[in-house]
């Protein structure tokens, strides 16, 4: 890998069309270099490799250096943007980002950063949220204008909420659990002992700010206190502790465990019976949509998960080597957030432009609807990551399944390949394909 971790920035270029992407060829190019192939009109398979080798040999040579200032450790982590696949082309609109990149909103009982379209204009469809609570540490009653995806990533928590018919909801969620609040519909999380938890809030709509929500203490305290007093049918001596609430309403605060589960559920039913409205889905308690030796693919949307309405989600697992086949999405824009593991996805946006981007956990990928990508895992652990969708249900094409339901005639006409080749292509969908073959 040494000559993948200098982030130089190898001068602009234009390479035949007809390239495939080709991290072993570049990581095994020789020293030889025998310039840029010329047009690919007529280039046969052996050409094509020669080309590929004596542009990555020279690539790797003088004219990538860079002797100017780097900031070593990115260019460490994201080495398909210093060194790209020759592949790679053009302007594509920036499609990584962090969670580590964003400002932490720090207090106690807890924190909260944010990934919106102000700082990834490309996220239009999806904001992503990451949050902790302490043991105790409450993320304060609240609504707003999205809708909200949740997965809990680590710990332990309790949620409520209030249902259309104004029933209430509680319950305990642990790792790899989701809630799902529709619009509108106010809710709470704490965090439970023995050290609280963190989790991914996923809103869709990429505008949404979790510094813009409603929040109960902000808002009766910027209400006359007379009109919160009659509400209340109390005096308004009565409303003498709201003095202690900050000017913003608390948001995230320190708390004591809240009592059993059950104690709390006997309580919350005084008026109303608990709602038949299930906000919570145990994601990984779920058999996977498909598994096999490469990984697992666990599809959630509104046909298992009711109330996810506007929410559509795949929960990846790729194999060290394994890569999630070529695919798009017909419906909707998806928006990935990176658990555990690295690898890297190139996103090919038409008329030759294509970048590779490399991603590690916390970042945040993006690929427009309609926009074919892959994942690869280009490290030693299982890669685990977050497909999410604008959408009540998932949908993709993929390509070899395509292929394999196209005549073979039209297919070699376009390619070129053997009647071997494409018997050997894996005939089914949602994908998952072993180590590549050199
Ligand atoms: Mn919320
Ligand atoms: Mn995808």
């Amino acid at each position: 890998m040494t000559d993948r971790t200098d982030p130089a920035t190898p001068p602009p270029r234009r390479e035949p069309a007809g390239f495939a992407p080709s991290r072993r060829g570049l990581l095994g190019a020789g020293a030889a270099g025998l310039g840029l192939a010329a047009s690919s009109a007529a280039l046969s398979s052996a050409a094509l490799a020669q080309s590929r080798a004596s542009t990555e040999a020279g690539m790797a040579g003088a004219s990538a250096t860079n002797p100017g200032p780097q900031n070593v450790p990115l260019g460490t982590m994201l080495p398909d943007s210093g060194m790209p696949p020759v592949s790679d082309h053009g302007s594509v609109k920036q499609f990584w980002s962090s969670m580590s990149l964003a400002h932490r909103r720090i207090q106690r009982g807890g924190w909260a950063r944010q990934v919106n379209v102000t700082d990834f204009p490309i996220s239009k469809d999806i904001a992503g949220v990451n949050m902790r609570l302490e043991a105790g540490g409450i993320r304060e009653l609240h609504w707003h204008a999205a809708d909200e995806w949740a997965i809990m990533l680590t710990g332990t928590a309790r949620i409520t909420a209030l249902d259309y018919d104004g029933s209430p909801f509680v319950k305990d969620v642990k790792a790899g659990d989701l809630w799902y609040f529709p619009q509108g519909l106010p809710h709470s999380i704490q965090g439970l002992g023995p050290d609280g938890c963190e989790f991914l809030l996923v809103f869709d709509d990429g505008t949404f700010s979790e510094d813009d929500t409603k929040l109960i203490s902000d808002w009766l305290i910027h209400t006359p206190r007379e009109v919160v007093a009659k509400n209340f049918g109390v005096g308004v001596d009565a409303l003498k502790p709201f003095d202690a609430i900050p000017p913003e309403g608390r948001y995230i605060f320190p708390a004591p465990l809240p009592p059993a589960l059950a104690q709390d559920a006997a309580a919350m039913t005084a008026s109303h019976p608990m709602s038949k409205i299930d906000f919570a889905f145990g994601l990984t308690d779920m058999k996977p949509t498909k598994e096999d030796a490469n990984g697992s693919i666990r599809v959630v949307d509104s046909r298992n998960f009711t109330i996810s309405r506007n929410v559509a989600a795949a929960y990846v697992v790729v194999k060290p080597g394994a890569m999630r086949s070529l695919h798009w999405h017909q419906n909707a824009d998806e928006w990935q957030f990176w658990i555990s593991g690295k690898g890297r996805m190139t996103l090919f946006a038409n008329h030759s432009d294509a970048r590779t981007i490399d991603f590690n956990p916390s970042d945040v990928g993006y690929a427009p609807a309609t926009l074919p990508h892959y994942i690869e895992n280009t490290g030693t652990e299982d890669l685990v990551y977050l497909e999410m969708f604008k959408a009540p249900v998932y949908q993709d094409v993929s390509l070899n399944n395509w292929i394999a339901a196209l005549p073979p005639e039209l297919v070699k006409q376009h390619l070129g390949l053997s009647d071997a080749t494409l018997a050997a292509i894996p005939k089914d969908n949602l994908g998952i394909v072993p180590p590549g073959k050199g």
